[in-house]
């Protein structure tokens, strides 16, 4: 043990590596944590949290408009950028000293710099250049946005700068299709913004369920966000003060930012894998076993950095199942079945489970229960909008296999029906719940209609 400075290293402290951190450290390991940027990683700092707190902000618009079918007159509501952004960065620098506590707390030692490794069980910290002996390394370092290699690409922005700039743009076209691509579109375009949404696939949200991805589209569209579909950004030009994104084909698109959201690619490069012999896969992330074991068995990797599942949640759990493997003398897998998932869109989207392709795919009989209505509150707003809910069943069995929702509130919907799914509910579970009215959640257990 002596010949070892600590005997877990961790880099990267972002949310599956402070909770690895603290768990190995509550099973007596003697831990250090290298973090280059800030403590709290990608959710605290630059996704997810700071992410729903412009999600909030948008929304007021709508309840705003909302609430004239209601009497309300609402008047001289104005809305100011830098109010919101400071008032965020006050919240995110709060969570980050949560997180630094905690770990001190945990006795865990922080060290401020980029950390790469040098072999098996070397990690050399850039700032110092000191070299640290570790009996156990943890690859907990994230991932980053993709760019895309085009003329004046260094003048678009992605999510990490999403939250920092100056001003509110005015105009902004985003390039991307997934869940971070349409939810900045929603929340620009709640907070005002004229928003045009490139995306180079005939559908956007891949991976999710058909019925989802057309069904937001639509509403994306009904609510005045301009959706180009087999689209890509080939030119970004400055013009005056503000930027032209030149498509493909040829379109001309004028705004005052453009922004990347094409995906985000695991941290492997210049982090030493080649050094310490861990190997890469396909996806050019960091290859692991069950147990989240490199191909060295000194080093594992958990998060992003293995691009297996990337939410927040999925990284605290393989921290914390490492760390009871490890040093807890518990073997635990990583669970990654009927993870639920939310796009924090306008409507929202709240996913558990199997979509009815993918459930087609994996070779189920299926039946399926789908149900589109109006939400009561639209009665008397007047908005045109309609929430959607869709059961994906496996014919016979009557397991529950995916539920897919489209509406306000979806994402907290799914939270409570995940655990259904997770317990292996059926359809007939469902139906005998008695519903909770009126609410929009009760047509999750009156859903009759197969399709
Ligand atoms: C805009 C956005 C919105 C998101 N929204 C959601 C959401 O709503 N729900 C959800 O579940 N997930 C969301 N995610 C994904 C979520 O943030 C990630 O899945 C999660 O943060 C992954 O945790 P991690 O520990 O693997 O990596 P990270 O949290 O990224 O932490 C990695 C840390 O390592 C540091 N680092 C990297 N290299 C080194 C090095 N060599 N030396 C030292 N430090 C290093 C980085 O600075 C970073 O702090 C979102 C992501 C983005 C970008």
């Amino acid at each position: 043990m002596a010949e070892y400075d600590v005997d877990l290293f961790v880099i990267g402290a972002g949310s599956g590596g402070v909770r690895a951190a603290r768990v190995a450290a509550g099973h007596g390991a003697r831990v250090m944590i290298a973090e280059e940027y800030r403590v709290g990683g990608t959710c605290v700092i630059r996704g997810c949290v700071p992410k729903k707190l412009l999600v909030y902000a948008s929304r007021f618009a709508l309840e705003f408009e909302d609430a004239a079918g209601f009497g309300w007159t609402v008047a001289g509501a104005k809305f100011d950028w830098p109010t919101l952004i400071a008032n965020k960065d006050k919240e995110i620098a709060r969570l980050e000293a949560a997180y630094r506590a905690n770990l001190a707390r945990a006795k865990v030692e922080i060290v401020e710099t980029r950390a790469v490794l040098e072999d098996a069980h070397t990690v050399r910290l850039l700032k110092s250049g000191a070299r640290i002996r570790a009996e156990t390394i943890l690859l907990a370092n994230g991932a980053h946005p993709v760019l895309l290699q085009i003329p004046g690409a260094e003048l678009a922005i992605t999510s990490n700068e999403a939250f920092h700039l100056a001003a509110l743009p005015r105009r902004i076209v985003i390039q991307g299709g997934g869940y971070i691509a349409a939810e900045f579109a929603c929340l620009f375009h709640g907070l005002g913004v004229e928003v045009t949404l490139v995306h180079r696939g005939e559908e956007i949200l891949r991976g999710f369920d058909d019925d989802v991805r057309r069904h937001l589209r639509a509403e994306m569209v009904g609510r005045g966000i301009k959706v180009v579909l087999g689209g890509k950004i080939a030119a970004i030009e400055k013009r005056g003060h503000a930027l032209q994104a030149t498509l493909a084909n040829g379109e001309h698109h004028p705004a005052d930012q453009v922004m990347f959201a094409i995906g985000r690619d695991p941290n492997t490069r210049n982090v030493g894998l080649e050094a310490a012999g861990v190997k890469a896969n396909a996806a050019g992330a960091v290859a692991v076993d069950d147990y989240s074991r490199s191909s060295v068995p000194s080093i594992y990797a958990i998060g992003d950095v293995t691009h297996r599942l990337a939410l927040t949640p999925v990284a605290i759990r393989e921290g914390h199942a490492f760390a009871d493997t490890v040093f807890g003398n518990k073997p635990t897998k990583a669970d990654h079945v009927n993870v639920p998932s939310a796009v924090f869109s306008e409507p929202e989207i709240g996913v558990v489970g199997l979509s009815e392709a993918k459930a087609r795919e994996a070779g189920f009989a299926l039946d399926i229960y789908r149900e589109q209505f109006r939400p009561m509150k639209a009665t008397l707003s007047g908005r045109a909008t309609s929430v959607l809910m869709k059961l994906v069943v496996e014919r016979g069995s009557g397991h529950v296999l995916g539920v897919h929702i489209v509406g306000e509130a979806a994402a907290e919907m799914v939270q409570l029906a995940a655990i259904a799914v997770k317990m292996g509910a059926t359809k007939s579970d469902f139906d005998a719940t008695v519903a909770l009215h009126p609410t929009a959640a009760e047509e999750l257990v009156t859903l009759h209609n197969k399709v």
